[in-house]
């Protein structure tokens, strides 16, 4: 199947970048038959969309850390899909039954927040049920009883897929349910769809596709669903090359949802891929955004050279987000690589305040003649 042809066909134009809020996806939800669940911390609504008649039931929610909209935007391409009248959008419809929360943390979305209105991590919060988004998200899962459960995320553009110092363009996880990470049946059944969407990516971003730390902790959501016997999917949306706006990944999300639905109704059989999912390299920090080296400083009279490193903050700023490029590590770089890297060839560095790089200034600054704004070469 040409993936990038099915995606291009689907994608929903009307939603693009980094911020989105329900403001952006109400109009496409209007298309729908949906059900308001109940209310945020500050009473925005949260929709529900259910749809198709198949017996293998799935529960995805998008957003429940406000500021990662990737999968958000992946979704709705996913949903134009599972309605057109193509084979495929009517397989998917009387294979599965889909329940999605498109977003669980609309607060936070606004905000452009990980957190939700309380500042409350609705990722820790799966124990203490404290907020109202994490109640409403443990009530569908209780009714619904899902068969299966995408946790769905975006990760920093630190993570590299193991060593391969490629980005992590898209991580999976198939949390524990116990302190052991033992690997039960449950668990086998969320390896199994992973397995496959990994084998599908590699076509597309060989070497991209990573596996997300399982360390366990039942105030996250994907522990506390997996060890109440329901296979659980991790996805994280990660740093494509020169994607900031995360376009690209949100094909590549689009493509991994796809393909593990066609292999979940394909192999009802559990078949065990637990070594081919152990083969999935393991995310590891290793990125910086901008890495600059072989950079002479001047400090305290003593000439000496370095590498230095420069980190995106995320900024809301009039309805976008701005990248604002800060100084984030000197020296200690051995083991990073960056997206974008800059030899100075022992030119100096001089900025408006001073001749070495502060942790924390603005990534404005001179290398020689090589100027530098907003971490990049100007
Ligand atoms: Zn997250």
């Amino acid at each position: 199947m040409d993936y990038l042809q099915l995606h291009q066909q689907y994608k929903e134009t009307s939603i693009s970048g980094r911020y989105i809020t329900l403001q952006h996806i109400e109009p496409l939800l209007a298309k729908y038959k949906t059900e308001v669940i109940g209310q945020s911390v500050l009473s925005k609504p949260l929709y529900k969309l259910q749809f198709g008649s198949g017996k293998t039931k799935i529960l995805m929610w998008s957003q429940m850390h406000g500021n990662e909209s990737t999968t958000t935007k992946a979704l709705f391409d996913f949903i134009n899909l599972a309605h057109s009248s193509t084979d495929l959008g009517k397989s998917l419809r009387s294979k599965f039954t889909f329940c999605l929360l498109p977003m669980l943390n609309p607060d936070g979305a606004e905000l452009y927040t990980r957190e939700n209105a309380n500042e409350i991590d609705l990722n820790r919060d799966a124990q203490n049920l404290s907020q109202p988004e994490s109640v409403l998200l443990r009530k569908t899962f209780e009714e619904f009883k899902p068969d299966y459960c995408y946790n769905l995320h975006d990760q920093r553009t630190i993570f590299a897929a193991g060593t391969t110092g490629k980005p992590a363009t898209v991580s999976f996880l198939a949390p524990a349910y116990n302190e052991e990470r033992e690997i039960n049946d449950v668990r086998i059944k969320a390896m199994n769809v992973i397995v496959a969407m990994n084998e599908t990516l590699q076509d597309y971003i060989p070497n991209q596709i990573g596996r997300f730390d399982d360390s366990f902790n039942l105030n996250c959501i994907g522990d506390t669903f997996q060890y109440l016997n329901s296979p659980t999917i991790l996805f994280e949306a990660g740093h494509f090359q020169n994607d900031y706006n995360r376009e690209m990944t949100r094909m590549y999300i689009f493509i991994a949802l796809v393909s593990g639905l066609q292999n979940l109704h394909e192999n009802d059989i559990v078949h065990n891929k637990i070594e081919d999912y152990l083969k999935i390299p393991q995310n590891k920090v290793a990125f910086c955004d901008f890495v600059y080296k072989n950079v002479k400083i001047n400090y305290d009279n003593v000439e000496k050279i370095v590498n230095f490193a420069a980190q995106f903050k995320e900024v809301l700023k009039n309805g976008a987000i701005a990248f604002e490029a800060v100084i984030s590590k000197v020296d200690d770089l051995e083991h990073y690589f960056g997206h974008i890297t800059v030899d100075a060839n022992n030119e100096i560095y001089h900025d408006v305040e001073g001749n070495y790089p502060k942790i924390g200034a603005k990534a404005n600054f001179n290398l020689g003649k090589i100027k530098i704004v907003n971490g990049t070469l100007s």
